[in-house]
């Protein structure tokens, strides 16, 4: 999101007639788009914020993100930083960063920044994001109030963004928000008979209007929130074709009771039938040509008959939860076991001034919560390879992200596995950003 949010300000800053620059320590102009969601990600400036000022006194330097309102941040700072504004603030840029400088209009909606024209860093793949915020109040997450309640951008600005961007050619489209999965918006044309009664739209709906837009890209969105994760929307998957069969649906605990302290919603049985619902219908219940499994005519003409691999699912976790018993912890481990996640990310508990959870004592030691984070790894290794054995010998159909040398290169399947690709075809220039069909 974060990194999404910087593509929108950098469009706003080449619209004021600024240059990028690659070195941060020479730049008249630094802006820091912050992560506070962990202690780790909020000292990384820390160090990097002085430095800069150090090396150039004469930069200024602005604060955003997750950190721009936090009082004791702001203190230990201020002497490095010219200015602090919320990312919402982002469309006033142009009038608080250069007073000097000819006032222009930057967009068509500055009330809503979500809608300002971005700078891709990509030339292939978008982060689109359709909200902003989070309404759900987990115990132990600062995103309520670091980004506010939960804010959903008209599904009518979203097409428009992707077809737009598809129309550019681009071959993977990646929807973001906190929850994606309990977006909501006014059906964008009225003619269009999706849900009548209340006029309104949620996310399989706009899955289904993304998916029904011309062209050979791939749709990928994250995160699901279990909670939200509906049949309607577990179906608009295995119906589209471009829908890329993978699930980011994280857990966060694997023991009811931790699970309720956290405030989730869902107990660890729902999410073990969840994830079994999922895989049922993607992987079972489908013709094989559909879910993120186009079938184009250059792979029709291929000599290798095409794999449609399994959804894959990925989720995050966070070990160490203020009161985490071992009998507890236990049952995280058990979780990871039954569902033989494809990718993890796992997180040490990290108290977060403001949250419910840090009035709680963090009464797990480091080197405790180093040890349960060692253990659902080792999980994960055995699990993911297993899986990732299932491609052995198979073609798959990859799009490729970069060049690792003459005739090496590296991508993605639609499961979102990393593919190295070795002596592909050497004659071909270049291959980044290109769907090619790969024997694993
Ligand atoms: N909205 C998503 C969801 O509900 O699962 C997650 C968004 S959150 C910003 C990203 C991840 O950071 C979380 O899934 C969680 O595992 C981790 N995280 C958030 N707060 C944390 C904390 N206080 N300590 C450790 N990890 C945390
Ligand atoms: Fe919202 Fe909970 Fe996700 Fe934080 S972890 S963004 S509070 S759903």
């Amino acid at each position: 999101m974060n990194y999404a949010d910087s593509e929108r300000l950098a469009g706003v800053l080449e619209k004021q007639g600024y240059k990028r620059t690659d070195n941060k320590y020479q730049s008249d102009l630094v802006i820091v788009n912050t992560c506070g969601v962990r202690q780790s990600a909020e000292n990384r400036i820390y160090g990097l914020i002085p430095k800069i000022k150090k090396e150039h006194p004469g930069a200024k330097v602005i604060v955003t993100g997750c950190l721009a309102e936090r009082k004791d941040v702001k203190r230990r700072l201020e002497k490095y930083v010219d200015e602090w504004l919320t990312i919402n603030a982002i469309t006033n840029y142009q009038l608080r960063i250069t007073n000097e400088m000819p006032k222009k209009n930057i967009g068509s909606d500055n009330s809503n920044y979500l809608n300002i024209r971005p700078l891709y860093e990509s030339k292939f793949s978008a982060f689109v994001p359709i909200g902003n915020g989070c309404d759900n109040f987990c115990s132990y997450c600062v995103v309520p109030y670091a980004r506010g309640r939960e804010v959903y951008r008209p599904a009518k600005e979203i097409l428009a963004e992707i077809k737009n961007l598809v129309k550019r050619g681009y071959k993977e489209i990646i929807l973001i928000a906190q929850n994606v999965n309990s977006y909501k918006s006014q059906i964008p044309n009225p003619n269009d008979q999706i849900n009548s009664k209340n006029k309104q739209i949620d996310f399989a709906d706009l899955l289904r209007m993304v998916n029904g837009i011309k062209g050979d890209f791939w749709i990928r969105f994250l995160t699901s929130h279990p909670k939200d994760m509906s049949d309607k929307l577990i179906k608009t998957m295995a119906q589209g074709e471009k829908i890329c069969p993978q699930v980011y649906l994280p857990v966060q605990a694997g023991d009811n009771e931790v699970l309720k302290r956290m405030n989730r919603g869902y107990t660890a049985d729902n999410y073990i039938k969840l994830v079994k619902k999922i895989r049922h219908s993607l992987n079972d219940q489908i013709p094989a040509c559909l879910a993120g499994r186009q079938v184009t005519n250059d792979q029709k003409n291929s000599e290798f008959k095409i794999w449609q691999p399994p959804v894959s699912i990925t989720t995050d976790l966070i070990v160490g939860f203020p009161g985490e018993t071992k009998q507890q912890f236990d049952n995280s481990l058990k979780l990871f076991r039954t569902i033989k996640f494809d990718m993890a990310y796992i997180s040490e508990y990290s108290p977060r001034p403001g949250t419910a959870a840090y009035k709680l004592a963090d009464n797990v030691a480091r080197v405790e919560k180093r040890n349960r984070k060692d253990k659902l790894d080792k999980i994960l290794r055995r699990t993911a390879l297993a899986n990732n054995k299932k491609y052995l010998g198979k073609t798959v159909r990859v799009l490729v992200e970069k060049r690792i040398k003459a005739g090496e290169w590296f991508g993605k399947t639609a499961t979102g596995k990393d593919v190295r690709i070795k002596n592909y075809e050497l004659k071909i220039t270049n291959l980044i950003g290109k769907f090619v069909n790969v024997k694993i």
